[in-house]
């Protein structure tokens, strides 16, 4: 009898599972998380509405309140956004509508990794351009390579998640005008860099954007994320998505934090950001590591001591870190997600006494 396994494409069985590496720590800087919990007013309004919504009904076929609410909060039309479980589900419904045996998906690398593992199980094919050597987009070789080998889908990371490099909007729109495909920017943490493409959507009707509610809205328990594009591109890739993929109590918090948002997660926003500012800072002052400038909230940082020593010092100090060292161009590093003022020292004062070691 033939293997079970034989059943499974062969390009499925080439690739290792996406996973994470478990590690109990107690301070957390490994998933680019909030460090602050969602707030309490948030979390005491979402279980007031959960409580008076019958638990034994589905939610509704489409969010629709949820997604009027996006609109809003994004400026953008409700016909033209979906939720996702996740901005993950998401990067796979639009992989799903457009990638199959032979399409080419143009991606940049180093990069978040979910993007080659999906086209790959779809059948697609990767092109990649690297970064520059200072880890930031080469949008001359992203356009040759568009020219060249014509993609079906380009994905953008931006601000990149591991490198924390911005794509410029008049680089955008150059390649937007080089390619018939789509071009999907993922927005994951577009809060922490103030910059969003959407408008770009208006001219370009191959432009997705995808956003989250895991890092700056501090939800990433609830898998919540969200996709704005054209009418008729949304309509399409709806399809993808599973029946009520999202639940209510998701749904409701999403809500809850939306309306909340300048009052409740702005100064959370505010106080990151002014917290990597220092870290980059203070990170820089200290001899054999040189960190990347970031537009997220995580910087990725060179490191002179082997980052695999690095990350074990800190995992016995309680200190959980990033190993990214299997990544392409980034053997060399390692990468921080920005916790909270006394996370950051700890963590400062940790590299100062391994490093100097
Ligand atoms: N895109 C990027 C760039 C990410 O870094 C992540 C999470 N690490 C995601 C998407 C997925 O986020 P989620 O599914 O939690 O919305």
């Amino acid at each position: 009898m033939r293997d079970p396994i034989e059943n499974v494409k062969p390009q499925v069985r080439a690739l290792r599972p996406y996973s994470l590496r478990f590690e109990d720590a107690r301070i957390k800087l490994n998933q680019n998380e909030n460090p602050w919990d969602t707030p309490t007013e948030i979390k005491r309004e979402t279980f007031r509405r959960l409580e008076n919504r019958p638990w034994s009904r589905y939610p509704e076929f489409i969010a629709s309140r949820l997604i009027g609410d996006l609109g809003e909060f994004s400026n953008w039309t409700a016909d033209g956004t979906l939720v996702g479980n996740g901005s993950n589900e998401l990067i796979q419904a639009v992989l799903m509508v457009s990638v199959s045996d032979g399409k080419r998906v143009l991606i940049n690398e180093p990069t978040f990794s979910l993007y080659r593992q999906v086209t790959t199980i779809l059948g697609g094919e990767i092109v990649s351009v690297p970064l520059t050597a200072a880890l930031t987009y080469d949008v001359e070789a992203m356009r040759t390579a568009i020219e060249s080998s014509k993609p079906d889908v380009v994905i953008i990371c931006s601000p990149n998640n591991p490198t924390g490099c911005l794509i410029g909007k008049d680089d955008l729109v150059s390649l937007l005008e080089t390619t018939d495909g789509l071009i999907v920017v993922d927005e994951a943490y577009f809060e922490f860099s103030g910059e969003t493409v959407l408008p770009l959507i208006e001219q370009h009707r191959n432009l997705v954007v995808l956003r989250t509610f895991s890092k700056a809205l501090a939800m990433a328990a609830l898998r919540i994320g969200y996709l704005l594009t054209t009418p008729e591109l949304a309509r399409e890739i709806s399809k993808a998505l599973l029946p009520y993929n999202l639940n209510v109590f998701s749904q409701t918090a999403a809500e809850v934090a939306m309306e909340n948002f300048e009052s409740s997660y702005r100064p959370l926003v505010k106080a990151i950001l002014a917290e990597r500012d220092r870290v980059f800072l203070e990170l820089g002052r200290i001899r054999g590591l040189k960190p990347v400038r970031s537009s997220a909230n995580f910087i990725v940082v060179r490191s002179a001591v082997d980052p695999h020593l690095v990350f074990d010092k800190l995992l016995q100090r309680g200190i959980l870190i990033r190993d990214v060292t299997a990544y392409p161009m980034l053997k060399d590093y390692f990468r921080v997600s920005i916790g909270s003022p006394e996370e950051n020292d700890l963590l400062l004062k940790s590299l100062r006494e391994i490093v100097a070691a």
